[in-house]
């Protein structure tokens, strides 16, 4: 039986908790128990690699709910760099591959209804998949969040709770919790399930490869769950032994808003400060709960955390758009930060940047 681990004290809890972190106050991991890698090709979505994804039912013949998540192209720049176009994904971004997962384990446990606290993609995302799980989906968004957004998540019959600010949301959201025990909280960055589903992005790049993985992968970190996704898809792939070494992490922060950075740096997170606006505002993150384990992922892939300019993941932006593709200044920070790497010729081998969110998002 699946169980979560408290990162800290490794006290362990049953997945049908209502809790999302442990008393010591560390947050939860889940391991599947799962050595064996088997894509089923009969399977056009992230399931075919269920082999590794964390098992709810015994009957596992077809996916609990599926949209055909991921599966995205891969391509490479004018330059020769492998991009995984992760932006065209159902909700136009990477995070549908978490909230597939997330919401297969919400309907397993019976949930009626979840909440989320995101300003952007990932409210929306699992608003659609609650939505598509026929399961209620309270959102809390930041009275900043832009009207496009809002309606998205009216589209999707998502019960909108907009006030304040990023911090404001997630006390909100924890005092809602707090009085409603029966509501899932979905949460894309507490939930370790959402890491599961996340980590398939990398199987898709082993498969795409025709059996191998890139030198390096470089992505972009906020809250920090597609590094911690790529680290868990090498940790699997190793105990399969598919792989013995696995890509270097290249994890991007906007120079703005950079804690990670910074922390990689042994700056002390809890005297960061964010020096001002980034457009990369799905990156723009200044306290992530799960720090300590994005340090230790990047670390133990021998891989960095840089971070780039505001000019910087403009002109990236543009260089993408002279190759026709269009992301939002999130995904084009990733860009921009290979590009600063091959300016300094700190890139030699094959490299791959996932492509995290679609431009028409951010207009
Ligand atoms: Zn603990």
């Amino acid at each position: 039986m699946l169980k979560y681990r408290c990162y800290v004290c490794s006290s362990t809890f049953e997945i049908t908790t209502t809790r999302y972190r442990c008393d010591c106050g560390g947050l939860f991991v889940l391991e599947t128990g799962s050595s064996v890698f088997e894509v089923d090709r009969s399977d056009w979505s992230l399931w075919r690699y269920r082999s590794l994804l964390p098992k709810l039912t015994k009957e596992s013949s077809s996916p609990p709910i599926s949209m055909g998540e991921g599966m995205t192209p891969l391509v490479k720049d004018l330059d020769g760099c492998i991009l995984k176009l992760d932006f065209l994904n159902p909700t136009l971004s990477y995070k549908d591959r978490g909230s597939v997962v997330l919401m297969a384990l919400a309907k397993a446990l019976g949930v009626k209804e979840v909440a989320i606290d995101s300003s952007g993609n990932a409210g929306v995302s699992v608003a659609a998949y609650a939505k598509r799980a026929s399961i209620g989906a309270h959102v809390f968004v930041p009275e900043s969040t832009s009207s496009k957004k809002v309606k998205q998540l009216q589209l999707f019959d998502a019960e909108i709770h907009q006030g304040g600010d990023r911090s404001f949301a997630a006390l909100a959201i924890a005092e809602f919790l707090e009085h409603n025990r029966d509501i899932f909280y979905a949460s894309h960055v507490y939930n370790p399930f959402f890491i599961h589903g996340v980590k398939t992005v990398v199987f898709e790049i082993f498969e795409q490869l025709q059996g191998r993985l890139p030198a390096e992968i470089v992505v972009p970190v906020g809250n920090g769950t597609l590094v911690l996704g790529v680290h868990e898809a090498i940790e699997d792939l190793k105990r399969a032994s598919v792989i013995q070494v696995g890509p270097k992490i290249i994890a991007v922060q906007a120079r703005a808003c950079a804690p990670v950075f910074e922390a990689f740096q042994q700056v002390p997170i809890s005297s960061y400060r964010l020096s001002q606006e980034t457009v990369a505002e799905g990156i723009a993150i200044t306290s992530p709960p799960r720090a300590s384990e994005i340090i230790a992922a990047v670390s133990e892939s021998n891989g960095s955390v840089i971070a780039v300019s505001e000019t910087e993941i403009l002109d990236a932006q543009r260089r993408l758009f002279e190759q026709g593709i269009d992301v939002e200044p999130t995904a084009a920070a990733t860009y921009a930060g290979y590009l600063m790497l091959r300016k300094s010729s700190c890139i030699e081998s094959e490299c791959a940047v996932v492509l995290t969110g679609a431009g028409l998002k951010s207009r």
